[in-house]
């Protein structure tokens, strides 16, 4: 009889199926590597994106999942910052060199790390393939997996460690400080946290949404100001009214160039969801407009910390609907469908 450690988890084996049930023998535990009892899974935007092959063709199969909080199981020898017993999660990265002559990581820019591993759909250096969180177990380096303050539940967590932490990376980025201007497109798992981190900064919160049934929870989470984008006139009246616009919309019918007209000269676009339609915009409404636009992809190690820190202080949580990890393809219904209020969270 074989003792080879297997993980039993979800696995998307073709792009327009549902998951099923997959079985992995996990990469040998490393001398910095944890293993992690998964208890959470939130479901993310990316999840579908890989799943439905929007961003090209996944490696079937695919264990999706990378809003992962479990308990710390098995250490290496090598793992100094966490123990055996510790709650941890795991965002969208489970690998950087970290090396002081790369580039990247030696200036907190190390989900970019020519070295970097992404939690899943990814291989390591090895040829090991890189496996997600709706699993039973996952085995990822230490580094990339980061104590979770007591203050804040296992399930509430998950969402923090990519939607969180993607929020909340530009506004670190870009210094946005109490009395800035700040909108938010689209209030679905990202938007909403990105109010309430907003908010917590001392930011005035604008919430740009296209359904008006969500202006009462906007205001719950933060945001002073809501444009309902289906009435032309409050767009009208809100031109050049902010400093910064987050669009975490992935709606193909994005406005842009109406979303664009919100904020004032000089004043920042930060795209953050890639719906797999292109931006058209003539280089006239830069111009005209005084606007810039850039993008960001998640948080590092050093934002990711900084996200949970300020989550727990500032009392920031996801509004979560929990799902059983048997269930997943339940949950998964419910994100396409665009009914989770705002987020969906896979439990072992
Ligand atoms: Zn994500
Ligand atoms: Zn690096």
């Amino acid at each position: 009889m074989s003792s080879e450690t297997k993980f039993n988890a979800w696995a998307a084996y073709a792009s327009k199926e549902p998951l099923k049930p997959f079985q992995y023998v996990p990469r040998p535990l490393g001398p910095s590597d944890i293993e992690i009892k998964i208890s959470h899974c939130g479901i993310c935007g990316s999840d579908l994106h890989t799943i439905e092959s929007d961003w090209g063709t996944p490696n079937f199969p695919v264990v999706v999942g990378h809003e992962i909080v479990g308990t710390v199981v098995k250490a290496g020898p090598s793992v100094s910052n966490l123990a055996v017993g510790d709650i941890v999660g795991v965002g969208a990265q489970v690998y950087a060199c970290r090396g002081e002559d790369c580039r990247e990581c030696s200036h907190d820019l190390d989900p970019h790390c020519p070295k970097g591993v992404f939690t899943y759909n990814a291989k390591y250096a090895d040829g090991e393939n890189a496996y997600g969180g709706y699993s039973e177990s996952v085995r990822v380096d230490s580094h990339y997996a980061f104590k979770i303050p007591a203050e804040i539940s296992n399930a509430e967590a998950a969402p923090l460690m990519c939607a969180g932490a993607t929020v909340f990376t530009p506004m670190l980025e870009h210094k946005m400080k109490a009395g800035d201007r700040v909108g938010v497109v689209g209030i679905g798992g990202l938007g909403h946290l990105a109010i309430q981190f907003a908010n917590g900064l001392g930011c005035k919160v604008t919430a740009i949404s296209h359904s008006l049934n969500k202006k009462e929870e906007c205001t719950k989470l933060g945001a002073s100001e809501f444009i309902y984008t289906g009435d032309a006139t409050q767009a009208e009246t809100a031109k050049k009214s902010l400093d910064y616009l987050i669009i975490t919309s992935n709606s193909k019918s994005n406005d842009y160039g109406l979303y664009g007209s919100l904020v004032d000269y000089n004043g920042k676009i930060i795209l953050l969801a890639a719906p797999s339609t292109n931006l058209e915009l003539s280089p006239f409404f830069f111009i005209s407009n005084q606007v810039y636009i850039g993008g960001s992809l998640i948080g590092g190690i050093k934002q990711i910390k900084a996200t949970l820190e300020f989550a727990a202080k500032h009392n920031i949580r996801p509004l979560i609907e929990k799902v059983p990890m048997a269930n997943v393809n339940e949950g998964l219904d419910k994100v396409r469908e665009g009914k989770v209020r705002y987020r969906v969270v896979l439990e072992n």
